[in-house]
Order: structure tokens, then C-alpha cells, then sequence
């Protein structure tokens, strides 16, 4: 069986693992790396490069490379690259396209079923676009889960102890802090915080911004104007980052950095930790808003958190680490390589999901409502789209004609206010109902959906206790596309679906209005001419045949409006009728009262 990859497409760094022999492995990039830079780049060859090499060509380049596209996920962002514009999925598809050929290679297979992995406060338009971009790259995105959650299974806290738990998250360009919960077979976030600017570049900058002005002051010289030179300082600053997670001091060394005035520069130096500590002690500072934030959210104090996991590459800073024993009163989680749970996670996922793994099975919410044929083909909502599962609901139901004995019970999904614009995912007939008086028999029908996604309906005479219920697994619902296309569909048929409700409604509306005329015609028929009198009889007889021949699931839009206008007609003679009652009324009063003064 073909296997199914994890991938955290990060803003910065993405990364692909896959489960061998039970556990999750990463996988290498072509050059080796476990972390693929999320940089795209066309060259004026019109090459797309990816990765270290778009990286590596990005200050000479800016024009034409592009970082970060994960944060412009869901907008209408795109970028016109030789006349052909690109929006972020399509720049994410590169991205990912790449994670897959890579995965490819590694593994000697072709790989088509991927789960990839999001920020938790991703919208609804967010995670669509993840799954857009998954499917550009060719590939089946099976489920897109939430990053903390991602790290907590990759910890296995899923086979564990009930418990709440913060997922620090520091990365290259972002902050994002949760609090989940870890229930008996639920993993919940409980809340989320963060900082969209905050991340490993901001120390790397710091770095960068102290050398530039330590050669300005020894050499005279401003190499910021130096577009090489300054990728080189980068490049410099974010190693001797990296290099003081694990030494004290950090050699800097960049022979021929730049010409000076008289000589070239060759430039040489050492950083300490507690330099860089005190260069950047504002940007550790600012992670402590988004913690307190989030545990306020979730209604919590930093003691009743169970366990802290790190996850981001910037964790790896020992003033990062100490910052969060400091909030938090407990020593971090790091078994796991940051900058890789995540991806690890989404394996252990795509496992699960494949049946191979043993592991939670994540929760996932309803694409599409979930809702009944009720009378006049009307889709009754019963579950709203984008309920998280599992969800159990309710609803009441009675028969729509006399001596009905038996409910057809027609389940549909989709967002289209007729039953038969959306899709049909199960039907069946609940017979024996007893008193079939219409309006009397009282049909609970229950949607039950467990976190496989897996959906019972069942059907309950309240008046018999007898009950019926059928079973509709996942294959049997909707694939990605057809969601897509029913939402699609609801958009693009709104008007038309607009009239068709309006049509169904037509006919009752118009026996109303005809009798109502009747009636009101009836009360004054004195006072009428008889032209007036056969001109009203018209008119509701007319409508009377009108609603009776209709077809309000056929009406055209020419169709609906004709029906209107004799409605129209009908009630402007029974409001004429009515009008005229009432002076009537009123001038018998005022002759009343003129009699009694009289007297
Ligand atoms: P991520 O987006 O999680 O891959 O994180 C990338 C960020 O982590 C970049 O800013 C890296 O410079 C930073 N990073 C990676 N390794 C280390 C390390 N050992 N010490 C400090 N920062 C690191």
C-alpha cells in the first residue's frame, strides 16, 4: 500500500516524515537537510528553484523570490511573476511539489495522500487554501490538522493521561502559543495566541544590525549597501544564533567581505551568549503577552498545565527555555526535535488515518450540512456545516398528509435549500406509524456522527417507541471535490435558489390570498357592482387553477412572476374589500352616534 506522508508547511521551514517500521522518520531534502526553506524563486531563466537555492539567491533576487507565503494563505494575495500571476496556493504548491519529489526519492514510490498540517487559528478559507495548494501538487490531502495537536501526538500524550498542555511554538517568523486538552479519545484546543512578527529572523536581524555596526565603527565602512556582503552577515548572524544554543561563545568569521576604503575587508569576530542575550532580551520578553493570553482564554492558571511542549526551531535558544520555565513554573518538553514534531505528528496521523497506526484518530468537523427532505422538498438543516465532530443531534418531524402511514426519510448534504440540489447520502422508509392523523405522529430522527465521520440516522416513532436507522460510512459521503462543488454550487445557484423557495411556497401563499379575497368580497357584496363581483370571482378563481396546476419545482423565474402578480390581485381586491368594509362599518357608527344625540 502506497504510504501517506506528514508535512508541516511552515512560513519559514517546511518538513515531510513518514512512519517506518512504527515510527515516524524524517525525510531527507536532495541536500540532505531535514528542513526545506519555504522559498520559491524564478530566475530570469525562468526557472523555479525551491528551497536552500532559493534561499541562497534571495538578496539578489528579492524581486522575484518569494518567503512567507504562508501568511498570506486565504486572501487574494498573488504576485505577477513574467505576466502570469500566482496566488499563494499555487506559490504553496511549489512548495510542496518539492517536500513530495523529495519524499519520492526517499522512499522509491510515488506518493499521492498526504496530511498536512496548519496553524490552529487558521480559518475556515485558510485551511481551504492548504488543501487547495496540497492539490495543485497532485496530491490527496487527506486532513489538514492543527500544528499544536500535530506535536502533542508526536509526544504521544494521546496514549496518555487525560490532560491540558501548552504547545509553545517560537519558529523563524511567528509565535504561536496553545492550550490544548487532551481527553479520552479528544484532542481540543482550548485557545490560542500569538505574535504574527516574532520569530527566529528578529534575533537573527539583532545579530546582523550589532555587526554592521561594529565594521562601520572599526573599518568606516557601511556594508549595508552591499547587497552580498549583507546576505553573508545574515547567513553569519543566524549560524552564530544557532551555534550559541549550544556554546557559550560563537566565532564569526568573513574574509572578503567587502572592499574598504583602502583594503579589503576581512572581518573577524566572537559573540558571546550573554551579548546576544542582551541584544535580544526584548524579543524573548515578548512572548509572555501571548502566554498569559492564551491561559487566560483557556481559564487557566500556569499550574494546572500538566506538561509544555517546544516545537519551532528559535525553542532551541536557552533564554527562550528559560522564559518559559519562568512563565510556566515547569521545565519544557524537548525529547523531540522542534523544528520536526510537528511533521512527525502529521505521520503518526496519515498512519492512523491509512488504518496502519494505532493512534488517535484526530477530530474533524462537517463540511457540508447535513439535512432531511421535509414536505415541498425542502433540505431542513438538522447539522450545520463545520460542526466539530462527534456531534449527536435531534430533531422532531411529523407527517405532512392525513392517513399517512409511513416517512420517507431522505437525507441529503449540502448547502442548497432544496433536497434534491444537494447530494443524497442515505434514504429510508419508517412505515407502521400509528393515529396517521396529519400533524399528529411525532418522528424523532437523530443524526449521530462519531469522530471517524462515520453517520447513523436514526428515525423514532415517539408515539410507538418503534424505531429505525441506517448507517452511512465516510465512502459514502462526499469526496473533497464534490464538497468543493457543492459550495461552489450554492454560491454561483443563490438567486436561483432563491426563487425556487419562493416558488415553493407560491401555491399555499396563493390559496390563502384566493380565499382570503372570497371572504373578504362576501362581507360587501351589497355595495359592489356586479362587474366588480365577477371581476373579483376571477381573479381567485384564476389563482384557485393557478395553484392547483402549479409545479413549484419546475416554475421558470417568468413563471414565478405571473403567479406573484395574480397573487398580487387577489389581495389588492380582498385589502379594496376590506377597505370599503370598514367605511361602511364607520359610517354606520357615525349615523349611530348622531341618532343617540338625537335623543
Ligand atoms: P522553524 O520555522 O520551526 O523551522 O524555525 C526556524 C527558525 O529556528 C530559524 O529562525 C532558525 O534560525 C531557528 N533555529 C534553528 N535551529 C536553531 C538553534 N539551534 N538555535 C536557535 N535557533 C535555531
Amino acid at each position: 500500500m502506497a504510504k501517506t506522508i506528514g508535512i508541516d508547511l511552515g512560513t519559514t521551514n517546511s518538513c515531510v516524515s513518514v512512519i517506518e517500521g512504527g515510527r515516524p522518520v524524517i525525510i531527507p531534502n536532495d541536500k540532505g537537510a531535514r528542513t526545506t526553506p519555504s522559498i520559491v524563486a524564478f530566475t530570469k531563466d525562468g526557472d523555479r528553484i525551491v528551497g536552500e537555492a532559493a534561499q541562497r539567491q534571495a538578496v539578489v533576487n528579492s524581486q522575484r523570490t518569494i518567503s512567507s507565503v504562508k501568511r498570506s494563505m486565504g486572501t487574494n494575495w498573488n504576485v505577477n511573476i513574467d505576466n502570469t500571476k500566482y496566488t499563494a496556493p499555487e506559490i504553496s504548491a511549489m512548495i510542496l511539489r518539492k517536500l513530495r519529489q523529495d519524499a519520492e526519492n526517499y522512499l522509491g514510490e510515488t506518493i499521492t495522500d498526504a496530511v498536512i498540517t496548519v496553524p490552529a487559528y487558521f480559518n475556515d478559507a485558510q485551511r481551504q487554501a492548504t488543501k487547495d495548494a496540497g492539490r495543485i501538487a497532485g496530491l490527496n490531502v487527506k486532513r489538514i490538522i492543527n500544528e499544536p495537536t500535530s506535536a502533542a501526538l508526536a509526544y504521544g500524550l494521546d496514549h496518555g493521561e487525560p490532560q491540558k498542555i501548552m504547545v509553545f511554538d517560537l519558529g523563524g517568523g511567528t509565535f504561536d502559543v496553545s492550550i490544548i486538552e487532551i481527553g479520552d479519545g479528544v484532542i481540543e484546543v482550548l485557545a490560542t495566541s500569538g505574535d504574527n512578527h516574532l520569530g527566529g529572523d528578529d534575533f537573527d536581524e539583532r545579530i546582523a544590525e550589532y555587526l554592521c555596526g561594529y565594521i562601520e565603527f572599526k573599518h568606516g565602512i557601511d556594508v549595508r549597501k552591499d547587497l552580498s556582503a549583507m546576505q553573508r552577515i545574515k547567513e553569519a548572524s543566524e549560524q552564530a544564533k544557532k551555534d550559541l544554543s549550544a556554546a557559550e561563545t560563537a566565532n564569526i568569521s568573513l574574509p572578503y567581505l567587502m572592499q574598504g576604503k583602502t583594503d579589503m575587508v576581512h572581518f573577524e569576530t566572537v559573540l558571546t551568549r550573554a551579548k546576544f542575550d542582551e541584544l535580544t532580551r526584548d524579543l524573548v520578553e515578548r512572548t509572555a503577552g501571548p502566554v498569559m493570553t492564551a491561559l487566560n482564554d483557556a481559564g487557566l492558571a500556569p499550574s494546572e498545565l500538566q506538561k509544555v511542549l517546544l516545537v519551532g526551531g528559535s525553542t532551541r535558544m536557552p533564554s527562550v527555555q528559560e522564559k518559559v520555565f519562568a512563565l510556566t513554573g515547569i521545565e519544557p518538553s524537548k525529547d523531540i526535535n522542534p523544528d520536526e514534531c510537528v511533521a512527525q505528528g502529521a505521520a503518526i496521523q496519515a498512519d492512523t488515518l491509512s488504518g496502519t497506526g494505532t493512534g488517535l484518530l484526530l477530530l474533524d468537523v462537517i463540511p457540508l450540512s447535513l439535512c432531511i427532505e421535509t414536505a415541498g422538498g425542502v433540505a431542513t438543516k438538522v447539522v450545520e456545516r463545520n460542526t466539530t465532530l462527534p456531534v449527536r443531534y435531534s430533531q422532531v418531524f411529523t407527517t405532512a398528509s392525513m392517513f399517512q402511514k409511513s416517512v420517507r426519510i431522505h437525507v441529503v448534504q449540502g448547502e442548497r435549500p432544496m433536497a434534491k440540489d444537494n447530494k443524497t447520502i442515505g434514504r429510508f422508509n419508517m412505515k407502521g406509524i400509528k393515529k396517521p392523523a396529519k400533524g399528529i405522529p411525532q418522528i424523532e430522527v437523530t443524526f449521530d456522527v462519531d469522530t471517524n465521520g462515520i453517520l447513523k440516522i436514526s428515525a423514532k416513532d415517539l408515539t410507538t417507541g418503534k424505531e429505525q436507522s441506517i448507517t452511512v460510512t465516510d465512502t459514502d459521503k462526499m469526496s473533497d471535490a464534490e464538497v468543493e462543488q457543492a459550495i461552489r454550487n450554492a454560491e454561483l445557484y443563490a438567486a436561483h435558489d432563491r426563487m425556487r423557495q419562493e416558488a415553493m411556497e407560491l401555491p399555499s401563499i396563493g390559496k390563502l390570498a384566493a380565499n382570503e379575497a372570497e371572504t373578504a368580497m362576501k362581507k360587501v357584496e351589497d355595495q359592489l357592482t356586479k362587474e366588480e363581483i365577477q371581476l373579483i370571482k376571477k381573479y381567485v378563481l384564476e389563482l384557485r387553477v393557478l395553484c392547483k396546476q402549479a409545479k413549484p419545482d419546475k416554475m421558470t423565474a417568468e413563471e414565478v412572476g405571473i403567479f406573484k402578480e395574480h397573487i398580487d390581485r387577489a389581495m389588492n381586491a380582498s385589502a379594496n374589500a376590506r377597505k370599503l368594509a370598514k367605511e361602511i362599518a364607520e359610517e354606520e357608527a357615525t349615523t349611530e352616534e348622531t341618532k343617540s344625540l338625537d335623543e
